[in-house]
């Protein structure tokens, strides 16, 4: 059961009151040092964002995904790494939920719901992004657990989390090889070493990481569904939820900038005037204005479509498409607009215009994100 949507409006506020009181004030030096935001993300666990779109008969809110697409879209327009703590913790969450047995949703989506268990997605590796299928960490049976042997990269919230969703081949020689793909809900245990935390060029605050399993044991009953060969299918299940709130990321930073490139504009002068009067400016704010709010919709759509339990993959591709790059472009924009300023470190804007390029590759590249609305649009579409 998901709430209605007349029913988000105070839950929308609470937000928007926390990220005023809480969030903003602290993001620009938190970001600037790199530093977790543990007070933040307790706050978050007793808000109950943690259980955003987990169902209520399981602890969550059980928020629908336009809701939810709201509250990331508020979060990333004051701090995008914050989006990043619950939205691949609710990927894994969704895996669970969509796919697990129900012993295990049972077990594990109460605790994902308070945060006591938290984490993200293990998928990445370091050959192998993109291709999925090309993933080596390995997965054998031995009695009534499975030993993990792998590496994986660039996964986010594995330092601080506890739990991921792990990605593996439970069979190297199948054919089609996703058939050999599995996914395990993996809680952290002797054999799964956080190798290093990862420098990055924006997204700072949230810990990215590179993982090692090294002859990791997990019990058997933490296969997801109970089932070997299903993992690829688990994983892309939760693609288009996935991308929905990448998606409303984008939408988030694009805003931001907006808003700080309309509030400078009318502040510095120039030739006696205000810079938003030169005309070379409002046709700026003009177009990254469009963009907001092409994007805003775009992610609504998708969302809408996804409630409705409609198949939206070339929607929710072209809400993620539109709307990171429209975070690029406003934020892009945004620098211009304060000149020099706009290269500072002690503006937000050098924040948004690093944050957003992680949109573009994040959930599926962008340009994987055209082939797929290439080839829905002809599948929809035949001759
Ligand atoms: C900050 C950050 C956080 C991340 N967090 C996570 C996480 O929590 N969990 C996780 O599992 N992963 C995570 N990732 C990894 C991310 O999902 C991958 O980087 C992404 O999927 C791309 O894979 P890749 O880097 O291997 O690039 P590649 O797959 O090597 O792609 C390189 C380039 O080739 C293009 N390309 C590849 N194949 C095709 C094709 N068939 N047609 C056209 N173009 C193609 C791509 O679009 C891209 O431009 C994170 C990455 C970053 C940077």
């Amino acid at each position: 059961m998901k709430n209605d949507i007349n029913d988000e409006q105070p839950i929308l506020d609470a937000v928007d009151k926390f990220l005023e009181s809480q969030v903003r004030p602290y993001a620009h030096q938190l970001e600037k040092e790199d530093i977790y935001p543990a007070e933040i993300v307790e706050r978050m666990k007793e808000m109950g964002l943690f259980g955003c779109t987990i169902d209520a008969e399981y602890g969550g809110m059980g928020l629908s995904a336009s809701t939810y697409a709201k509250i990331i879209e508020r979060i990333a327009s004051v701090w995008m790494s914050i989006s990043g703590i619950i939205n691949s913790h609710l990927i894994m969450a969704w895996a669970v939920q969509r796919n697990g047995t129900e012993e295990q949703k049972r077990h594990y989506l109460p605790k994902f719901a308070t945060g006591e268990l938290r984490g993200g997605v293990g998928l990445t590796e370091p050959d192998a992004g993109t291709d999925l299928q090309a993933i080596r960490t390995t997965a054998v049976r031995d009695g009534d657990h499975y030993v993990i042997n792998g590496t994986k990269t660039w996964i986010t919230n594995s330092m601080y989390g506890n739990t991921i969703a792990l990605l593996v081949k439970t069979d190297t020689h199948a054919q089609p090889r996703h058939k050999g793909m599995s996914l395990f809900i993996a809680e952290k245990g002797p054999g799964f070493i956080v190798t290093r935390k990862l420098e990055k060029l924006g997204y700072r605050g949230i810990d990215t990481c590179e993982l090692q399993f090294d002859n990791y044991r997990v019990p058997a009953d933490r296969l997801i569904g109970g089932v070997e060969g299903k993992g690829l299918q688990h994983v892309l299940n939760g693609l288009e939820l996935g991308r929905i709130n990448v998606a409303a990321r984008g939408a988030g930073v694009a805003r931001a900038a907006l808003k700080e490139a309309t509030a400078y504009s009318q502040l510095r002068k120039t030739f006696g005037k205000p810079i938003c009067e030169h005309q070379a400016i409002q046709l700026k704010l003009g177009e990254m204005a469009t963009r907001c709010e092409a994007a805003s919709l775009l992610v609504l759509n998708a969302a809408q479509k996804f409630d409705r339990g409609q198949r939206c993959d070339m929607e929710a591709g072209m809400a993620k498409y539109f709307a990171t790059e429209s975070a690029m472009e406003n934020a892009l924009e945004c620098m211009r607009i304060h000149g020099g300023y706009g290269y500072s470190k002690e503006f937000n804007v050098e924040r948004l215009y690093r944050d957003a390029p992680l949109l573009l590759i994040g959930e599926g590249t962008n340009e994987m994100q055209r082939i797929i609305i290439a080839k829905q649009l002809i599948e929809r579409n035949p001759a």
